[in-house]
């Protein structure tokens, strides 16, 4: 073993690099010397020395600096500090620089010998510590990497596998990523699209107007449709660091399931129709028959009202059929303005006793809309109508029109009791109605639906915005043809 390391000797000729050499060969160690710094630095390289023995002087320089020096850049290499003679305070610098021995005159064979060895042993058990560390951090490295590459693999293995479609994006709207479903949903095959922007990589109009307006900021939700009928609800997620998700999930069943239960409403509202009309025909009849009593007379009152009630339902449901069915077809250019005048005198009566504050403000540069009017009439008339209906005596209604990126914007604000979050989405669905509407305010919940179809059939967007205590505010977006 000793055999083996190579002490190299940083001293100036003298007897005691002399007698540093002799008894270091008899000792059965490899030997070499240096003249100057060059050199001592060619050996540290090239023949990498086991321990080095400097002298106090050494060509001219302080040994004790090139040992700091030799130090900064092999910090386990073993350095013996040699002085001609012990001078005080010098052992203790010596140790402080970090050097491993120290060696002064008068020397004999034995000191040299067990200085070397002592400094080559605590060299070595300080190498294997160190190697045993290096070894147990990687292995335990390796190990952290390996489960977090499992859990990687794992999470990429849900994602790739899930019945829902998933487009990863960054910033750029370029893909990140996608899984297999998005692969069949769009027929991709095996055509790469990871590194392509998404409206490029994808061809649909309908996800290219959910990445658009999803930059907006106010649609996350967008309905995607394919020509051989499948429908799906696309969800835009933006992420944090990375850019965005868009998540899709088939809902062609629940569409078929809706068509069917319009179908049926449709079959029975219409089957409906008839009878009531008789019915109403023949209250009217017995009147003419002869005389009745008050009381004959306020039964047959009521009864009138109430068929009048159910027919007039009747009329919403088969209005809403022939709307979903895609009857409405008639479109003229129309002043929306006008049609809001109509609107408003008809409730003029209504605001007037529950002393409502109404407002309207019409942007100057509206421009006529190609609409069906009989339809915005209506959507208006439900709008306004409910905004005078759930907004106590003595509140504020406002109405405005304005234009902006090619859109007419429609707003209807009150100041009524709000519409509770978790009721907010469901609003527009046929016979919803909120769970904090008064026993004493009628209502079917159909006019909103009526609105909502009426508002597709324009290829225009509705929502509402709601804070309970404050009021609500209904937004119709309508496309604004050139
Ligand atoms: P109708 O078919 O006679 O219009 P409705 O008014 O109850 O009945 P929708 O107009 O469809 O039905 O409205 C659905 C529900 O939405 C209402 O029942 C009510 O809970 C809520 N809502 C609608 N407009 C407002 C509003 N301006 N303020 C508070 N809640 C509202
Ligand atoms: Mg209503």
């Amino acid at each position: 073993m000793a055999k083996q390391s190579l002490i190299l000797l940083a001293l100036n000729p003298s007897p005691i690099l002399d007698l540093m050499e002799r008894t270091l060969h008899a000792a059965d160690f490899k030997v070499a010397t240096a003249d100057d710094r060059p050199g001592l630095e060619k050996s540290v390289q090239e023949a990498i020395p086991a321990l080095i023995i400097i002298g106090e002087k050494f060509a001219d320089r302080d040994g004790l600096s090139v040992s700091s020096d030799m130090l900064e850049r092999f910090p386990t290499l073993p350095i013996i500090f040699y002085a001609d003679q012990d001078t005080p305070g010098l052992v203790k610098s010596v140790f402080k620089k970090g050097l491993s021995g120290y060696l002064y005159s008068p020397l004999n064979e034995a000191d040299i010998v067990d200085e070397v060895r002592n400094s080559l042993t605590r060299a070595r058990k300080l190498g294997d510590w160190l190697r045993r560390e290096v070894k147990r951090t990687t292995s335990s490295l390796t190990e952290k990497a390996k489960i977090s590459e499992a859990e990687r693999a794992q999470l990429e293995a849900i994602i790739a596998n899930i019945q829902d479609g998933v487009i990863v994006m960054d910033e750029n709207q370029v893909i990140l990523f996608v899984n297999r479903a998005i692969r069949d949903i769009f027929n991709l095959g095996e055509k790469t699209v990871v590194g392509k922007p998404l409206k490029d990589a994808i061809m649909n109009a309908d996800l290219r107007a959910l990445l658009s307006r999803s930059r907006e900021g106010s649609f996350k939700y967008h309905e995607i449709n394919f020509d051989d009928g499948r429908i799906f609800n696309a969800q835009y997620t933006p992420i944090p660091g990375i850019g965005a998700a868009v998540t899709m999930q088939d809902i062609s069943y629940l569409k078929e399931l809706d068509i069917l239960k319009s179908d049926f409403i449709h079959t029975i509202s219409h089957d409906l129709r008839s009878p009531l009309t008789a019915v109403l025909g023949y209250t009217e009849l017995v009147e003419r028959t002869g005389p009745l009593n008050q009381n004959q007379q306020e039964f047959l009152r009521l009864l009138q009202g109430s068929v009048q009630h159910i027919t007039s339902l009747v009329n919403d449901l088969l209005d809403l059929g022939r709307l979903e069915a895609g009857f409405d077809t008639r479109r003229e250019f129309v002043q929306l303005e006008g049609v809001l005048k109509y609107t408003l005198d008809m409730f003029d009566a209504q605001i007037k006793k529950k002393k409502l504050n109404l407002t309207t403000e019409v942007a100057g540069n509206l421009q006529a809309v190609r609409v069906n009017p009989i339809r915005i009439r209506q959507m208006l008339d439900n709008l306004v109508g409910n905004a005078i209906k759930y907004t106590p005596e003595g509140g504020s209604i406002r109405v405005s029109m304005s234009v902006q990126d090619k859109q007419t914007i429609i707003k209807v604000e009150d100041t009524g009791p709000g519409i509770l979050p978790e009721d907010q989405n469901h609003v527009f669905e046929k016979f919803y109605r909120a769970s904090n509407v008064p026993d004493n305010v009628k209502g079917s919940g159909l006019g909103l639906a009526i609105v909502k179809s009426i508002v597709d059939r324009h290829q225009g967007r509705i929502w509402v915005e709601s804070i309970m205590g404050v009021g609500s505010t209904f937004t119709v977006l309508l496309p604004t043809q050139e």
